[in-house]
């Protein structure tokens, strides 16, 4: 009797157009894959670009050596880092 109870009542709940998720209360429709991965890439070019111009910055005439391409990973890993603190 119970089962049957819950039973209809998942088929009777109405689902999300957007994500076929059930309609509760507190329902969030899953962010889009595709749309998650632009915005970890954007932050990434956007976060490895800061760290160019924050050695540009304290280094103006490329005094020290290899440093642009960890200045541009670690520009980049931290804007992830932070987009995702900030998202998730
Ligand atoms: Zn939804």
């Amino acid at each position: 009797m119970l089962l049957c109870a819950q039973r209809s009542d998942t088929f009777l709940m109405a689902t999300c157009p957007r994500c076929k998720g059930h309609l509760t209360d507190t329902h969030r429709c899953p962010r889009r894959r595709v749309r998650v991965a632009v915005e970890i890439i954007a932050s990434a070019l956007v976060g490895g670009f800061v760290g160019l111009l924050l050695v540009a910055v304290f280094d103006p005439r490329g005094q020290i050596t290899d440093v642009d391409t960890i200045s541009v990973i670690g520009g980049a890993l931290i804007a992830v880092g932070i987009n995702r603190a900030l998202r998730g």
